[in-house]
């Protein structure tokens, strides 16, 4: 894929020299001091990699340093030191889009080959402290570095919690967002009950639509041109689904495994056991807004007071 936008700052030899050092590494050049290295993680299928973004080119940062498996480690450090190199970079650290393994299994090796520090929000910080004792607090709008020049402000953090707690999206001045898990190039994100919140990735979703945003990075899947459309078609589509679900409560109080064909019949059965976790996130959404009512493990629609 060829850029997606020029900002015209920086020489264009250097735009040049990122882009055949991508190449030979494998990554895309997306946008000047953007690139995308997808490497192979154990995600959700149908994705079968992360997209490991790295921005720059002074304070640059490796965004998700996620895969586990040595080769693609050694792939991303040798695109690192090739950018030093050869194009001018200086890395400053890694960034934790938040804290699941598949965004974060090669922190560690891949932060010690690179002598680098390991940036992540408060929350993703608590989470991994067992594996990654010494993360680097990011908080809601710090500017996190990958700067063109030196008027460039660079990349600023947003907490966008509710696929996680400490979820971070990136955004630049210009409009490119880095969304981590906010949305999907492939598959769907998954909101689990045991660390999701569907009030709160609602919010998240309206807020970065609210910038507006240009082309997005998701953390799986290809670069997405039209960020706006997809956040917008991703928001749609989840009240869509908890609208469905408010349509399959009725009287009769109902497990949610008898609840899930009601409100999920469009949707291939291979995906149900993710399905039926999403169907508990939403539930509890409902409940929170006053539309559904628990009876023990079972579920039917609020009575009007
Ligand atoms: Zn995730």
């Amino acid at each position: 894929m060829s850029a997606v936008g020029d900002a015209g700052r920086g020489p264009a030899d250097v735009t040049t020299v990122e882009a055949a050092v991508a190449a030979a590494h494998g990554a895309e050049a997306v946008a000047p001091g953007v690139l995308r290295l997808p490497l192979t993680t154990p995600t959700l299928p149908p994705a079968t990699t992360t997209n490991h973004v790295l921005i720059g080119r002074q304070r640059a940062l490796v965004i998700d340093p996620a895969t586990p498996l040595a080769a693609g480690q050694a792939q991303l450090v040798a695109l690192c030191r090739a950018l030093e190199r050869d194009a001018g970079w200086r890395f400053h650290g890694l960034l934790l889009t938040h804290h699941h393994r598949d965004h974060v299994g090669g922190a560690a090796p891949i932060a010690s080959a690179l002598g680098l520090s390991i940036f992540a929000h408060l929350r993703t910080a608590a989470l991994v402290a067992e594996s990654l004792p010494r993360c680097v607090p990011v908080d809601d709008g710090d500017n996190v570095g990958g700067t063109l020049s030196a008027t460039d402000p660079g990349w600023r953090a947003l907490h966008t919690p509710g696929h996680a707690p400490g979820h971070l999206v990136l955004v630049h001045p210009e409009g490119g967002v880095v969304a981590g898990d906010l949305v999907a190039g492939e598959g769907t994100i998954l909101i689990d009950p045991s660390d999701g919140d569907m009030a709160l990735y609602l919010a998240s979703l309206r807020r970065i639509l609210a910038l507006p945003p240009t082309w997005l990075i998701p953390a799986h899947g290809p670069v997405l041109a039209d960020g706006a459309a997809v956040l917008s078609a991703t928001l749609a589509h989840r009240l869509a689904r908890e609208a469905r679900v408010l349509a399959a409560l009725d009287d009769v109080a109902r497990s949610d495994d008898a609840l899930l064909p009601r409100a999920y019949h469009d949707v291939p059965r291979r995906t149900w056991p993710l399905a039926l976790r999403s169907l508990r996130s939403h539930l509890w959404h409902l409940e929170r807004q006053g539309l559904a009512t628990r009876e023990g493990e079972r579920w039917r629609r609020a009575r009007p007071s």
